[in-house]
């Protein structure tokens, strides 16, 4: 007998032909990563050892508190961030087909990785709110969806922690940051978020959920908008890293 979930899915690939979405080979019925073995075995996964700041993974044998290079001069606002992989190859064509192709389904294997790397690296268990880094209301109705909050979802559901998904907001357009210098970044992201109901945060540990890192200032700002409402300890949570 063939199980509801089967029919289900069978339904869907009307809709959504099981092919590998990045190399175009047909996939079983029952695969749910929308890409074949061998290009999902591509996507390069972080291992530590990790810049106790921002994530960033460092060479091979490091000291007892390692930082990368970049953290020793910068003073971020957040606890501690980590990326689960790099952005480039299948991991960067997964995450362009998410946002910029509208293939949302790929939330759910990306979001999986994000929470394969919580349960490996991370002791969350207290993480009380998570929240997506907003995107402008402009941008979000011209793409339709905050990929950032398809990935939250993702995190909430494995875990069962709520999202907050509607008091952190940005309040002006930003370009987008690619192809910006990070003094650019900075300066086009700055002052660009703030917390609607600072009631909502305090004394929560909470994380932060990005796509994609390039040179912080996005999470950053966002940081700095929550620690204005008493958060206790931010921890950021980007799908991959970008240098
Ligand atoms: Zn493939
Ligand atoms: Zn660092």
């Amino acid at each position: 007998m063939i199980r509801p979930g089967l029919i289900f899915k069978g339904l869907i690939n009307l809709i959504y032909p099981l092919y590998c979405q990045t190399c175009g080979l047909k996939l079983e019925l029952t695969n749910t990563r929308y890409l074949c073995e061998s290009c999902w075995n591509k996507i390069s996964k972080n291992q530590p050892p990790f810049c106790i700041k921002c994530g960033m993974v460092l060479p091979g044998s490091v000291e007892e508190k390692p930082q990368c290079g970049g953290c020793s001069k910068k003073d971020y606002a957040f606890t501690q961030a980590w990326s689960t992989g790099l952005y480039q190859g299948i991991l960067k064509e997964c995450i362009h087909l998410l946002k910029y192709n509208k293939k949302v389904f790929m939330a759910a294997p990306l979001g999986k990785l994000m929470t394969d790397f919580m349960n490996r690296y991370l002791d969350f268990g207290n993480i009380d709110l998570i929240i997506p880094v907003p995107l402008h209301p402009a941008r979000l109705r011209e793409r339709e969806f905050n990929q950032s909050a398809l990935l939250a979802e993702q995190i909430g559901k494995r875990f069962n922690i709520p999202l907050s998904l509607n008091n952190l907001v940005k309040t002006r357009p930003t370009k987008p940051q690619t192809g910006l210098s990070g003094k650019e970044r900075l300066a086009n992201i700055q002052l660009a978020f703030k917390i609607k109901n600072s009631s909502l945060f305090p004394e929560k540990n909470v994380l932060l959920v990005d796509d994609v890192f390039t040179t912080g200032s996005t999470i950053n700002e966002c940081s700095t908008a929550l620690l204005q409402s008493g958060i206790n300890n931010i921890y950021v949570l980007t799908l991959a890293r970008a240098n």
